[in-house]
């Protein structure tokens, strides 16, 4: 069992569809290791690119045998590359980076650093305030981290998939039997104990965003259903809201049934019918939502499936 003082530090890099930064972040994470002297292997997890990203990891590996890699079937999305690299990691500790170079390497010594000294035993990374977001972006994910925050209590404001674990931990998540994962959040829930560092996310080293609008609301819901079931009760609470509302306009009506404004009551009527048959539908959907969730889980599919790997 290897101990603090030599833990070797496993990181785990989802790529997709990044042949140009593969080569680039393997050299910027070596001269960042040997030079803070710590032990590491590098486990770049290919997502199903389309472009040479799997003849770069083989390079790699080839060049360096600390590089190693899996390479996905088809896109299975960056949760579950994150994921897989966790289970390949054999490191003390291990750590999630992006292969795009957004999250600097340096950080990575200094997250080391705090894990070494026993100061922690999951080590995040925290974005200095964010500056070149478009405002549209700024302006979902506060809204999106908002909620989540209202609705299950995790707070994830500046917080990204750039962290540090101990061993123990990286069990736990591999041991976690749910498919739907979030794991900027689920690698929270077991607890531990706990460290920041702040780092500033850097430009994209070559390439563009691998996250369309869509992905990102789908990890957005996904997120927050997976972490709260409040949608569920906000559906039962505008039920109440409706039933006092019946209420009340049925003491209306039985109280002054033929009073001069019946007829306009009558045109409300529909409205408010109307109003009740979308509520039901949205809370149809919002039922649905879950349902397909637990249909998702309950099928058990498995979260990826490795193609190719650099040691076979
Ligand atoms: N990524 C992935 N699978 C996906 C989408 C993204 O493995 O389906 C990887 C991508 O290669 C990158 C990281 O996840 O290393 C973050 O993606 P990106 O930089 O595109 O996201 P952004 O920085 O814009 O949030
Ligand atoms: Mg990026």
């Amino acid at each position: 069992m290897e101990t603090r003082t030599d833990g070797m530090l496993s990181v785990v890099a989802p790529a997709m569809n990044e042949q140009d930064n593969v080569p680039r972040l393997c050299a910027a994470i070596r001269s960042v290791m040997e030079n803070a002297g710590i032990p590491y292997e590098l486990i770049v997890v290919d997502d199903g690119s389309r472009d040479a990203t799997w003849a770069a990891v083989l390079e790699e590996s080839r060049k360096d045998p600390r590089v190693r890699g899996v390479s996905f079937s088809r896109n299975f999305g960056k949760e579950s590359a994150i994921f897989a690299g966790l289970a390949e990691a054999r490191g003390a500790c291990a750590a999630v980076i992006d292969s795009d170079l957004q999250f600097p390497p340096e950080t990575l010594a200094e997250m080391y650093a705090v894990w070494r000294a026993d100061e922690a035993d999951i080590v995040e990374g925290r974005k200095r305030a964010r500056q070149k977001e478009s405002l549209t972006y700024k302006l979902f994910s506060k809204t999106f981290y908002r909620l989540l925050r209202a609705m299950s209590g995790v707070d994830l404001d500046n917080m990204c998939d750039f962290k540090l674990m101990d061993r123990r931990i990286v069990d736990d998540l591999n041991a976690m039997p749910e498919r739907q994962t979030f794991f900027r959040a689920l690698s929270d829930w077991p607890g531990y104990r706990k460290k920041e560092v702040l780092f500033t996310v850097a430009e994209r080293s070559s390439g563009r965003s691998k996250f369309t609008p869509v992905k990102l609301v789908r990890l957005a819901l996904g997120a927050i259903s997976s972490f709260s079931a409040a949608p569920l009760q906000l559906v039962t609470g505008a039920g109440c809201v409706s039933f006092l509302l019946a209420a009340a306009l049925a003491i209306f009506t039985l109280c002054f049934p033929f009073a001069e404004h019946a007829n306009e009551l009558f045109c409300w009527t529909a409205v408010i019918l109307l109003a009740l048959a979308a509520i039901l539908m949205i809370a149809l959907g919002v039922v649905g939502f879950y349902l397909a969730r637990i249909y998702e889980e309950v099928k058990g599919r498995p979260r990826w499936i490795v193609a190719r790997r650099t040691d076979r």
